[in-house]
């Protein structure tokens, strides 16, 4: 099973100027330059879609302000098996 994403990460490649520093930061390495060209003529980095974990070691290595900007998702809510195990027992008490 495929473990729940914990970063999200978006590059506005109008702010890109293409140097590769976020590409090479990325320890999941789930940062690529993209084949195309942006409008200043330079491969914009690009997230792969998966695998992020929100550390925002590209942010802090990227030059260009505003190029970056990294989510750190919310974990589900945990289930408290205590509450369930309460439960239970407040309605075995009810019922004797
Ligand atoms: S570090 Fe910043 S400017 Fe360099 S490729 Fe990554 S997003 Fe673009
Ligand atoms: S936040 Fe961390 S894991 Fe996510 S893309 Fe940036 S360097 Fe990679």
């Amino acid at each position: 099973m495929a473990s729940q994403p914990r970063g999200k990460v978006v590059i506005d490649p109008d702010e890109c100027k293409g140097c590769g520093l976020c590409v090479e930061s990325c320890p999941p390495e789930c940062l690529v330059l993209a084949p195309e060209l942006s409008k200043y003529g330079v491969h914009p980095a690009r997230y792969t879609g998966q695998d992020c974990t929100g550390c925002g070691a590209c942010f802090y290595c990227c030059p260009e302000p505003g190029a970056i900007t990294v989510y750190r998702l919310k974990p589900p809510a945990k289930i408290v098996p205590t509450a369930v195990t309460q439960n239970a027992e407040v309605a075995n008490e009810a019922a004797l």
